[in-house]
């Protein structure tokens, strides 16, 4: 319907019609308006006038609101700082616009941004006030759901990092943030490479940039290192994002910190190879050394010799002074012949109170001379609770007709001759 305002001369006509086009506007307004009066002093404001979209907004009738105070919208979530906020602007007569949340009729809430304008009489007094109001439930809805995604991602425990398709990084999320030490506004713009702990070779490198533009996620086990120099296991997946054309713009990366299963696993491992007591490898890892050691030697034409040695009389120690002291005999003997024997060389808990050290590239005298040297200086070391303890030696070398069984039982029974012989002595297997 097309208005037009006609002027007349007394301009009676115009008025009456601009009255009538106002309070037509104002009822069929999309926004919702409210009109109280001035009343400062409790109980308030009284509500005089609603319109339809009011009416719609807040599901009462203009009858149930007029009279009333616009308090009756408000509820537990309203923000009573907004409200505090109100009452001071229209105290002093100022325009007053906020947001907060209202309560409908049926006792739902929405969403709604409302300023307030006082309106003056001709002295310039207030003697109402106007309200323009809107439901943004839907603007707020929509805003929450297009942060959702950021949200799930910010909030997520696993590291998430995205770049550009440069490499750049353009996003990281508090997980990130948190395991590696780096703040976001230190690591935006950089590439990942700052991560980098060197321990992948360019091997891996390759495989990631051939699986990634070939367009395909690629995953795998990322040493990392922090800000602070720490290193981090990472159980990285990296996916090519795409555009709707199918080009790739980005890359995300999500990683799960392993490092403290990495870590158990390690202790794990080790629990299992080494002796728990004198810190020596143990037997079964000892049986992967001996023959780890027993091929190269086959393979290269090398000597290769074995000791083994065995506390003497260590039923007394522990009979003399209990099992514990026998114990701590035990881990004091395994650091000495740690210490004793060569780089090259491994000293093994092969038994009870016996130990095995495998001697690569070398021959039966010199295996001779290696476990002299070593009975000797077991005799230089006196252990604090039982004094001087000593050991039997036998030594074996590897010949063209044994097998690791055979090896070890001539060590055997050069360790029996030397028991046999008196102890604190070495036995020797011949060769031939
Ligand atoms: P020999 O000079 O002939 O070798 O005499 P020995 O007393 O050393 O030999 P024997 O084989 O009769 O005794 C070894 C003792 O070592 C018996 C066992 O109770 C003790 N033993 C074995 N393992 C451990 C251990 O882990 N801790 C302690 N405290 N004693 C152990
Ligand atoms: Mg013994
Ligand atoms: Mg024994």
């Amino acid at each position: 319907m097309e208005v037009r305002v006609q002027f007349d001369p007394e301009c009676r006509m115009a008025l009456t019609l601009s009255d009538q086009i106002l309070k037509t506007a104002v009822e069929q307004s999309f926004n919702a308006v409210v009109i109280t009066t001035a009343q400062m002093e409790m109980p308030g404001p009284q509500i005089l006038y609603v319109n339809r979209a009011f009416c719609d907004m807040t599901g009462y009738t203009a009858q149930e609101l007029i009279g009333k105070t616009p308090r009756i919208l408000q509820g537990p979530r309203t923000d009573a700082d907004t409200i505090e906020r109100l009452r001071r602007c229209v105290k002093a007569g100022e325009f007053f616009i906020g947001n907060t949340v209202n309560y409908r009729k049926d006792g739902s809430c929405y969403y709604v941004e409302w300023n307030i304008s006082p309106i003056r009489d001709g002295k310039g007094l207030i003697t109402h006030f106007v309200s323009v109001q809107r439901d943004l439930s839907e603007k707020v809805r929509a805003e929450y759901e297009r942060n959702l995604m950021a949200n799930a991602l910010e909030a997520n425990s696993d590291q998430v990092v995205m770049t550009d398709r440069a490499g750049h990084i353009v996003y990281v999320n508090r997980a990130f943030e948190k395991q590696t030490g780096y703040r976001r506004q230190d690591v935006l713009g950089k590439n990942p490479r700052i991560l980098k702990s060197g321990h992948h070779d360019g091997t891996f490198y390759k495989e990631l940039w051939d699986t990634l533009q070939s367009g395909q996620p690629f995953r795998a086990t990322f040493v990392n290192k922090a800000r602070d120099g720490s290193l981090f296991h990472l159980e990285q997946t990296i996916t090519p994002v795409r555009d709707e054309l199918g080009e790739i713009t980005h890359y995300m990366s999500t990683g799960k910190d392993i490092s403290e299963r990495v870590r158990m696993e390690q202790v794990l491992r080790r629990m299992a190879t080494i002796d728990l007591l004198t810190g020596l490898p143990n037997r079964s890892f000892g049986e992967q050394l001996l023959e780890r050691e027993w091929h190269r030697a086959g393979r290269y034409a090398e000597g290769f010799s074995l000791i083994m040695a065995d506390i003497d009389h260590f039923k007394a120690i522990n009979d003399q002074h209990g099992h514990e002291v026998g114990d701590q005999v035990l881990s004091w003997m395994g650091q000495l012949l740690q210490d004793l024997v060569r780089r090259s060389d491994t000293a093994i808990r092969w038994g009870g109170e016996e130990f095995l050290i495998l001697i690569p590239k070398t021959d039966l005298r010199d295996a001779v001379e290696l476990a002299e040297r070593v009975r000797a200086g077991i005799g230089r070391h006196a252990h604090p609770v039982v004094g001087h303890v000593t050991l039997s030696l036998g030594v074996s070398s590897r010949r063209e007709d044994d097998t690791r069984k055979t090896l070890l039982r001539r060590a055997d029974d050069a360790l029996y001759g030397a028991k046999e012989a008196g102890r604190d002595c070495v036995g020797a297997a011949p060769d031939d």
